[in-house]
């Protein structure tokens, strides 16, 4: 008999096989259905991701169910003992997963590590989870005489967690950690752009030798998540992608009884005033924009400048997007790598054309951009336009490209009017040492995550991550006392005894 570690579908660093994970077992899915992976920077492919389908959704779910039993009743100091162990694990993986995450997604493997090391925040975070159980939890001695009354937490069953392809390594411990820590048991399914690092995530929680069925994986399209979606045995359903899929997640799951948490897309702005520390805040800008070559929920790819910061700003903005440099993420001086499809690429190429069209001025054109070294890679040169008004699709619309829309305000009401001006409520960003003028924005401006001073306003594990408006679909976001809600319930006991 193999030990778990020889089953495991990668002795390399890199994996080349993507299979299910399935009651403490690797499990090579039986279908014809299926995509290629491919890397981004040279569309070669990496491996074949199969699609599973409704029965195999049923069997790990199934399992998932069975083992929700016994670990709901372990203790939570036990429970967290898996958690201690899994950090270790994936610290020892850290880099494993940053080679494979770079090949599969195309980011930079500095930015690969640095998301890796959010994901593992969480692990930590949750292994937190006794002393956070009391939260919310309590007693009240007599709410009426010789009667006292108890709220406790517990956990509910089978929770699944649905994931996007921008960070594949980060946005499922966003989920898993605070699941099974609760005492729920858990069904990943990652995006099928990107499985690679979800295998490397799952060869740690094998090592790591959790109760069979409390942490599975399915890998899979469309049909797979539908199968989810529906099955009975399913308590709840986290989810982040975009904004069409989150809200169908949200309808579809709340029809079936569930409990759910679908985090959409984004279109976020950045404000910078004349009170601004420019030179701090170019490099937020730009990491902002270009960074993980425009693929985050946190981009502020719209930047407003106020009154007389704007000049200067454009200046050092268009010396910044000079110094940039295109190519594979593997290299080391790479800053902006490929976008993860050449659909996507395409995409964002006509976004540019449009804008065009509806009268913003192109400073810095990327759409022609060809990588001598990577000549089938879905690369664009960053992108610059100005004059942008907030009736275009451009300022409206997630671009998810390296391209910044650069546009001025008389002053910060203006300026907050721009940054509301959109369906979504995810993220915005003010550069300013006016502490005033910080305090209005966070005030007025209506999205989740408000950065000051900082481009990327990613929340730390222990706050919880969400956003509003169409970003957010919903009402307990991901990570933190957030998550601790989500995946337990409150029973409420009221008891008294007559023979004291
Ligand atoms: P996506 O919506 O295309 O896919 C996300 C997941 O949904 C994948 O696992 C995919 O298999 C599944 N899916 C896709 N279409 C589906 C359908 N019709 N029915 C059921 N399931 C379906 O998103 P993406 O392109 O992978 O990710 C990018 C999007 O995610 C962007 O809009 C970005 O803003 C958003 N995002 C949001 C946050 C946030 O915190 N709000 C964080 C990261 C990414």
């Amino acid at each position: 008999m193999t030990s778990k570690q020889e089953q495991s579908p990668a002795a390399t660093a890199v994996p080349d096989t993507v299979e299910n994970y399935v009651g403490g077992e690797w499990v090579s899915v039986d279908s014809d259905d299926g995509q290629p992976l491919v890397n981004p920077a040279t569309n070669e492919t990496l491996a074949e991701v199969p699609f599973s389908d409704e029965a195999t959704v049923d069997a790990a779910v199934q399992t998932a169910s069975e083992a929700f039993d016994e670990w709901s009743r372990t203790p939570p100091v036990e429970r967290v003992q898996y958690l201690f162990d899994l950090k270790s694990e994936l610290e020892d993986r850290q880099e494993d997963i940053a080679q494979a995450l770079t090949r599969e997604h195309g980011k930079t493997l500095d930015e690969a590590r640095g998301e890796i090391r959010r994901g593992i925040e969480n692990v930590e975070v949750a292994a937190g989870i006794p002393n956070m159980l009391r939260e919310g939890s309590g007693n009240v001695q007599d709410v009426a005489s010789g009667m006292d009354e108890h709220a406790i937490r517990q956990p509910l069953g089978v929770f699944t967690a649905i994931t996007p392809f921008n960070f594949p390594a980060m946005i499922p411990l966003w989920f898993l950690p605070y699941a099974v820590a609760t005492g729920n048991t858990f069904v990943l399914k990652p995006s099928e752009k990107v499985p690679l690092s979800s295998q490397i995530i799952y060869e740690a929680i094998d090592a790591v030798d959790f109760p069979d069925g409390v942490v599975n994986l399915v890998n899979g399209g469309v049909d797979t998540v539908n199968a989810l979606l529906e099955h009975e045995d399913i308590e709840g359903v986290s989810f982040v992608g975009s904004t069409p899929v989150a809200r169908h997640i949200y309808e579809t799951s709340a029809k079936h009884g569930k409990r759910v948490q679908a985090q959409g897309g984004a279109k976020n702005y950045a404000v910078v005033s004349e009170d601004a520390e420019l030179e701090e805040a170019i490099p937020n800008v730009i990491g902002s924009v270009y960074g993980n070559a425009g693929q985050r929920c946190l981009a502020n790819d719209v930047v407003v400048g106020i009154g007389d910061s704007y000049e200067p700003l454009r200046e050092q903005v268009l010396d910044a997007v000079d110094d940039l440099t295109v190519g594979s993420g593997l290299d080391e001086d790479t800053d902006v790598g490929p976008l993860i499809t050449g659909e996507s690429a395409e995409r964002v190429k006509e976004m540019v054309e449009d804008a065009v069209d509806e009268g913003a001025d192109l400073v810095v054109d990327g759409r022609d951009f060809e990588h001598p070294d990577y000549p089938d890679g879905n690369f664009l040169g960053p992108t610059l336009l100005e004059g942008v008004t907030t009736d275009m699709d451009i300022t409206q619309t997630e671009i998810f490209g390296p391209v910044m829309a650069l546009t001025k305000a008389d002053d910060i009401d203006e300026a907050i009017e721009m940054v509301n001006s959109t369906q979504y409520g995810n993220a915005s960003s003010l550069y300013t040492e006016n502490g005033a003028e910080a305090r209005k924005y966070r005030y007025e401006v209506d999205a989740g995550n408000i950065g000051i001073n900082v481009g990327v306003c990613a929340p730390m594990g222990f706050f919880h991550f969400g956003g509003r408006k169409e970003s957010f679909f919903g009402d307990l976001h991901a990570q933190g006392e957030d998550a601790i809600n989500f995946y337990t319930d409150k029973t409420i006991t009221i008891e008294r005894y007559y023979s004291h």
